[in-house]
């Protein structure tokens, strides 16, 4: 096995469990590890530290995942580590429609492998050499472990790049899978707050539904009833579901992708709300400042944009980005209305999201107070020894 050796003193984030290894921290690489290989890392003095994946062309070079020395990361730890990412996942499972990530890479200890499950069928992404060349062991203990009717592939994630990896997606095992309806997980009570929705696991965004935000679905809807409510960036509207499933009065979708609208109206109908909608589709920042000029008002802003930064040297760029379409979302709330805000870009902390939003809201000079701070689903668990897996960040607000 080839071994890693840290610069002195670099040792401290490996001890305390962190699971990433740049290029900066290495001191010497012996051995010729293949892409995707085991490797072993050793502190600067040869005391041995833990095991990972070794990655050839991405700055982050090892991805850690023991720290037991007799632990080999084989197939047998890949079984084990993915039933425990199962097990903890169980009181979801039950429900033989339900949609829920399974495995979310390294806060399973499963650094680059997502698993969401569908109904009967599952998505995967292999994001690391690692995992991509290990595609055969995760189909192999998904089927011993799941029987899933189909394994879909969607890796079709932008970070594929720095692993040096093409895109990769189809049908891995079993039957295609057909646009299927699921419900999503709720951690409120099952029934009062069920929402189905139209999962398009070939084509739709990320692996068919941003499952990270159903819980926040159901938290902002609260706020919607008998409410005029703008979903901005709604993708397939789960957002919009749970306002009118609250009551809401009137909904306004917008969102850059046809494709996004069509699914959100065909979920409306699927749950049985016909309120009055209105879909608008284009471009939010133009929209939103079109409706100032109209001085259109709504009861309901909720914001959720895209991955604004990527990188590091984008963040300027994006946090101007995030505070104009605050800006211009609480032009348009009537005094007393909410603001449901988010970002999903890791590289912006919570910390830093809140003073974007404080930004705005003394240009636009209006009073904000903090309602609720929302995070991922819970079926995105933030792994503590590894803080860079809490990467979304809501905020609902009262507005004056
Ligand atoms: N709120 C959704 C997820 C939104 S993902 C949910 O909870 O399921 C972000 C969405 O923003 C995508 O659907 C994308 O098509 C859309 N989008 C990206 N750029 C946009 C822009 N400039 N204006 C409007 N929509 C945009």
């Amino acid at each position: 096995m080839a071994t890693v050796i840290l610069l002195p003193g670099r040792e401290r984030p490996v001890i305390q469990r962190h699971p990433w290894i740049f290029s900066g921290a290495i001191a010497e690489v012996r051995g010729n590890p293949a892409p995707g290989a085991v490797v072993d890392v050793y502190a600067h003095d040869g005391s041995w530290l833990a095991r990972g994946f070794w990655s050839s062309t991405s700055q982050l070079r090892v991805r850690l995942a023991t720290w037991e020395r007799t632990q080999l990361l084989d197939e047998t730890w890949l079984h084990e580590a993915i039933a425990r990412a199962i097990t903890g996942r169980e009181k979801w499972l039950h429900n033989p429609a339900i949609a829920c990530r399974l495995v979310f890479s390294e806060s399973d200890g499963i650094p680059g492998l997502i698993v969401d499950r569908y109904g009967c069928y599952l998505v995967i992404q292999l994001l690391t050499q690692a995992m991509a060349t290990r595609a055969d062991q995760v189909i192999k203990v998904l089927v011993d472990l799941l029987a899933p009717r189909g394994i879909y592939e969607r890796s079709d994630a932008e970070v594929r790049e720095k692993e040096s990896l093409p895109p990769a997606v189809g049908l891995r095992w079993g039957e295609a899978p057909p646009r299927l309806p699921v419900t999503l997980i709720t951690g409120l009570d099952q029934l009062a707050s069920e929402r189905r929705m139209f999962a398009d696991l070939q084509t739709g965004q990320k692996t068919g539904i941003y499952l990270d935000q159903a819980i926040n679905h159901l938290r902002v809807g609260a706020y919607c009833s008998d409410a005029d409510t703008l979903d901005c960036f709604s993708y397939a509207g789960g957002f919009a579901l749970a306002a009118a499933r609250a009551g809401a009065r009137q909904l306004t979708l917008i969102d850059a992708s046809a494709e996004a609208l069509a699914l959100a109206a065909d979920n409306l109908r699927l749950n049985d709300l016909s309120i009055p909608t209105e879909l608008v589709e284009g471009d939010a920042f133009q929209i939103l400042r079109q409706y100032r000029n109209e001085h259109r008002q709504f009861d309901v802003v909720i914001l959720d944009p895209p991955k604004f930064v990527h990188q590091q040297s984008h963040l300027q760029r994006a946090t101007r980005g995030y505070k104009d379409i605050n800006l211009q979302a609480l032009h348009l709330i009537r005094s007393g209305g909410i603001l449901a805000t988010f970002s999903c870009s890791g590289l912006v902390s919570a910390d830093l999201f809140q003073k974007i939003i404080f930004g705005a809201a003394i240009d636009a000079g209006r009073d904000v107070q903090i309602l609720e701070r929302l995070t991922q689903a819970p079926d995105h668990p933030v792994l503590l020894t590894f803080p860079e897996s809490e990467y979304l960040k809501g905020l609902i607000c009262r507005v004056w």
